[in-house]
């Protein structure tokens, strides 16, 4: 067995060392094409991108390999490849870099610190000999940069959960630097301990203050214990290791209880799951990029004491076509009661609009700092293109007369104006709305698939129905957590520890998450981890539920009433839009007929009825509607030819085996067959 063991290894360390060896082959190549185009022409072909990701799922495919797993690495080594081009470019045009022999970079900590972690992602595809220096504090790597002794800053500038870091804000502010890169790190917090005791045995957590402030949720569940700041993570874990003591943890990365040898007690405390950092890249003086890689511009004004004066200032962005990234306010040094702006926007001042457009916002504020332009990171198109997906049936979903239903004739519109909803209606926006939820856009032209089984009921059970969604090239996953059944004693869902799984499929295969909340009072906690919630047929006109809803910032998919007329179910949408919420989805499943040989009666007449009644996307359950697994691809097809903006299917592993609605639920291989057949149709 043990020799066995090692020569398979061998083997491993041989194909692994190939593997190394052809992404060096890979870039000589990506160096030289670098070179050719220095000459010119575009920088980047996002139909190449497509394609060539397209051609690699194919042939990875074939080879029994997972799709995902091929995106994912692909994408990271177009990225990566993305970047060296970038960097020769930026060689090219700013010779006085391309000569430097070592080049030190500072950052705020000690190593295994996040802007450590950050300015090595940052730098490491330079390709020249780089070395990195910890400062104490912002305002000390800040002077070093300024005064020659560290080439580049690697500065924390915003986290997607504590917000903009204030005192690097108002640094930029007072010191004469320029901003030449940014990087963005995701950040996964860690509680290291010396040794892998229990969290309960924890009195004293150490940590820097943004971190302690990301994971205040977690922090307060710790019973008798005493928070403390320190200057960085990495120094947090440091004293760890020195002082030995087992009731002490740190908040810090896994890189950092490496360095320091501590125990990771537990993972992912953060509030929000999602977490990253956006670092910025300071220098003395500003680089020049070219115009083809995509850009950020970064500015502070003050603005005129006059009426409008703010949104005369950002309106220069709007008419030059500039699109704002971000928009910060800060204290104004030594003028109580006004304000600096900051102000990133997309765009080179190397080129002629924002040129123009910063000399039109020099004559409207009262102050103007231009920081510099650099390479973004953080816009769509600064990142590798997806492989291409055949859109579903969009041609079907197009038919004639349902292409455009945004301007309802004036008949219509007078109709409207009677009804019991307002905020919902075409009366009052003619345009769709359109939804977004990660990379998926719902309500634009082309339908949205949402897939997955009925209940979620294991860990096997939904990472299984994710791999298949995602194979199949449908957009989102769902999974019920909490069940609306019928009987008491019929399987009521997993509840939270099936959000969990929930979340960790759709985490592993990149697929935004929908399930059903049923309580008022969950629905603050199941929106923290459900990109989308579903109010279910049951609950239509559950008010306080709508009301609930309503108040939180994220997209909502109300299902038809059993019972309910079309506006009913628009008023019902009322109900949330009302209350603040204007990201509503309703999804038509069939009502209560006559008829018995169908679970329900599928009402596709309410598709093109509620198209031209509201500009809300109306999505189509034809699961739910038919209740027998045969009836849907047939069903699925009706639905988007009359013009439904996505289909929501279930399926699972062994429907003879699931705990709910089974006999409705497509098994692995129809689902497949029924997915291939609507993206062909779209070709
Ligand atoms: C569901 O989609 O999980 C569900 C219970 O559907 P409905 O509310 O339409 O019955
Ligand atoms: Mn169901």
């Amino acid at each position: 067995m043990k020799d066995a063991l090692g020569k398979l290894r061998n083997e491993l360390d041989r194909v692994d060392a190939t593997l190394v060896d052809a992404l060096a082959g890979r870039e000589k190549l990506i160096a030289r094409i670098g070179e050719l185009k220095r000459g010119g022409g575009e920088l980047r072909d996002p139909n190449r991108e497509e394609e060539l990701l397209t051609r690699l799922v194919d042939l990875g495919k074939r080879a029994g390999l997972d799709t995902y797993y091929i995106t994912r690495l692909f994408r990271e080594i177009i990225d990566h490849s993305i970047r060296k081009q970038q960097e020769h470019l930026t060689d090219a045009q700013n010779p006085e870099r391309a000569g430097a022999e070592q080049i030190v970079i500072g950052y705020q900590g000690v190593e295994g610190a996040y802007s450590h972690l950050a300015a090595r992602k940052h730098f490491g595809p330079r390709g020249v000999d780089v070395r990195y220096e910890g400062s104490r504090s912002f305002r000390e790597l800040l002077e070093r940069v300024r005064d020659g002794e560290v080439r580049y800053a690697m500065l924390p500038i915003e986290n997607t959960t504590a917000g903009s870091i204030n005192e690097a804000y108002d640094l930029l502010a007072r010191m004469k630097l320029a901003l030449v890169g940014e990087e963005v790190c995701e950040i996964n917090h860690c509680l290291l301990a010396i040794e892998p005791v229990s969290v309960s045995r924890i009195r004293r957590v150490y940590s820097h203050p943004q971190a302690i402030q990301q994971c205040t949720e977690f922090l307060d569940s710790l019973a008798e214990c005493h928070v403390e700041s320190f200057a960085d993570t990495a120094l947090a874990a440091r004293k760890l290791r020195d002082d030995q003591d087992l009731s002490q943890a740190a908040i810090a990365g896994e890189q950092a209880a490496q360095i320091y040898g501590l125990s990771i007690i537990k993972r992912g405390i953060a509030n929000q799951k999602e977490n990253f950092t956006r670092f910025v890249v300071v220098a003395r003086e500003p680089e020049r990029f070219d115009t083809r890689i995509t850009c950020k511009t970064s500015v502070i004004f003050a603005t005129r004491h006059e009426e409008g004066a703010l949104l005369r200032a950002l309106n220069v962005l709007s008419e030059q076509h500039l699109s704002m990234t971000k928009l910060e306010s800060r204290p104004r040094p030594a003028a109580p009661w006004e304000y600096l702006f900051y102000v990133d926007f997309e765009g080179n001042v190397a080129d002629k609009r924002v040129e123009t457009a910063l000399r039109s916002l020099a004559s409207e504020t009262s102050f103007l700092k231009v920081l510099g332009s650099y390479a973004a990171r953080t816009t769509r198109d600064a990142r590798p293109a997806e492989p291409r997906k055949p859109q579903a049936a969009a041609a079907a979903g197009n038919v004639e007369g349902q292409r455009d239903p945004q301007s309802p004739p004036a008949s219509v519109l007078q109709m409207l104006e009677k009804k019991p909803y307002k905020l919902v209606s075409r009366a009052q926006r003619s345009r769709d709305t359109h939804i977004h939820v990660g990379n998926v856009v719902i309500g634009e032209q082309s339908p949205v698939i949402i897939a997955g089984p009925c209940s979620v009921e294991s860990r096997e059970q939904i990472l299984a129905c994710a791999e298949k969604v995602r194979e199949a090239g449908a957009d989102i996953l769902r999974g019920g957590c909490f069940k609306p059944r019928t009987s008491p004693y019929a399987f009521q869902g997993l509840g939270y520890e099936g959000l969990d799984l929930l979340e960790e499929a759709g985490k592993q295969f990149g697929l935004p998450i929908i399930t059903e909340v049923m309580h008022p009072s969950d629905v603050e906690k199941v929106a923290r981890q459900a990109d989308i919630l579903q109010i279910g047929a049951r609950n239509m006109q559950n008010f306080s539920l709508l009301k609930e809803v309503g108040r939180v910032d994220r997209p909502v998919m109300l299902k038809r009433g059993l019972m309910a007329s079309i506006d009913e179910w628009l008023a019902a949408a009322e109900y949330i839009l009302a209350n603040g919420n204007q990201q509503v989805i309703l999804c038509e499943r069939g009502i209560r007929t006559f008829e018995t040989a169908t679970r329900n009666t599928l009402d596709l007449s309410s598709v093109p009825v509620a198209r031209e009644r509201t500009h809300l996307p109306v999505l189509v359950d034809p699961s739910h509607a038919c209740g027998t697994w045969r009836w849907i691809p047939a069903m699925s097809r009706a639905a988007l030819a009359c013009g439904a903006q996505g289909i929501m299917i279930e399926m699972h592993p062994e429907p003879e085996k699931a705990l709910s609605d089974g006999p409705q639920a497509l098994n692995f291989e129809r689902f497949a067959e029924l997915m291939h057949d609507l993206l062909a149709t779209a070709k």
